[in-house]
């Protein structure tokens, strides 16, 4: 008995069910489809992603004539290439083919509207990622994966041309090339670097014909007899400090920006676009943790001392 009431209840909501759909049909009207643009009824309905639907033919006319990516209605701006509703429109052809029938053969005797559509979907088909034998790319994924590649490939050609670029010029710098191997003109390059003070010695040095191993022989007792005649013990000490740590490194110690970068290019690059996007807190943590190697020879490139100012001071440092 309760089986049957149970049988008897499933069928009748089954009844309901079938009849459901004509129901809604005839409670619904070709005014319930309306496009918003044209006032007739929805072809080729498009929503967007404010979740208005448009003629698609209507949307290709907005667009050509605007040449803007929003809604008519609400103007909020649509994501990607806006695809036509399919549910929507079947719907519609089944509820009011006859309507939908003659709206579209209007329509197609309109060549503007062809033409429209034509643009709008060539503007469609650019926007689409591209398609390769292994078939289509994840939209997302791919935009997301050569856009990184594209990135690197950059990155790699900047560094690339920033290495080349930078060799020619390294190659004659002295932070490169050891001491023993350094000409006599050479010698004075890194005599000259020391300060103006140490031009006055310049003379002696070239006539001595200095190279880099005589150099490294020398002590303070050599540069205070001849030739050399350093009578200022403080420029004898300072040349000596300097030579000591020539001898210590095996090479120049970089004392300017093109030298510290020819000396570390990779944390150069990054001090660029610290000192670029934080320049005072870059500025800090140099100062803190990197005084004489980076930020000692920043200070001197960018604030060059005037040559008798600058005597003063080594006079009063020394
Ligand atoms: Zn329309
Ligand atoms: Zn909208």
């Amino acid at each position: 008995m309760e089986e049957d009431e149970t049988l008897q209840g499933e069928l009748e909501r089954a009844k309901v069910e079938t009849h459901a759909a004509p129901e809604i049909g005839r409670r619904m009207s070709v005014s319930d489809f309306l496009c918003h643009c044209c006032y007739g009824i929805l072809v080729n309905p498009t929503t967007l992603n404010c979740g208005h639907s448009f003629c698609r033919h209507c949307l290709a006319l907005w667009w050509v004539s605007s040449k803007k990516n929003e809604c008519p209605e609400c103007r909020e701006k649509w994501e990607g290439f806006p695809k036509i509703n399919i549910l929507l429109r079947d719907v519609i052809e089944k509820l009011f083919s006859d309507a939908v029938e003659q709206r579209k053969e209007d329509i197609q005797q309109n060549s503007d509207v062809a033409r429209s559509l034509a643009t709008f979907q060539k503007y469609g088909n650019d926007q689409m990622p591209t398609v390769t034998n292994t078939g289509r790319i994840n939209p997302r994924g791919g935009g997301f994966f050569s856009g990184v590649l594209t990135a690197l490939t950059c990155v790699a050609v900047v560094l690339l041309g920033y290495h080349w670029s930078s060799r020619e010029f390294e190659e004659d710098l002295l932070v490169h090339k050891p001491v023993a191997k350094w000409t006599a003109e050479e010698v004075i390059l890194w005599l000259e670097q020391l300060g103006p003070w140490a031009s006055h010695y310049k003379e002696s040095f070239l006539l001595e014909k200095v190279n880099g191993r005589l150099l490294l022989t020398l002590t303070e007792e050599d540069f205070m007899k001849e030739p050399y005649s350093i009578e200022n013990s403080n420029h004898r000490k300072a040349i000596m400090a300097e030579l000591e740590c020539v001898k210590t490194l095996g090479v120049k110690p970089p004392q300017n920006l093109w030298e510290y970068k020819a000396v570390n290019p990779g944390k150069s690059l990054f001090l660029l676009y610290a000192l670029k996007s934080s320049p005072r807190l870059s500025m800090l943590y140099l100062y803190l943790f990197d005084y004489t190697e980076a930020f000692l020879p920043f200070i001197h490139t960018i604030c060059p001392t005037q040559e008798d100012k600058y005597e003063d001071v080594v006079t009063k440092l020394l």
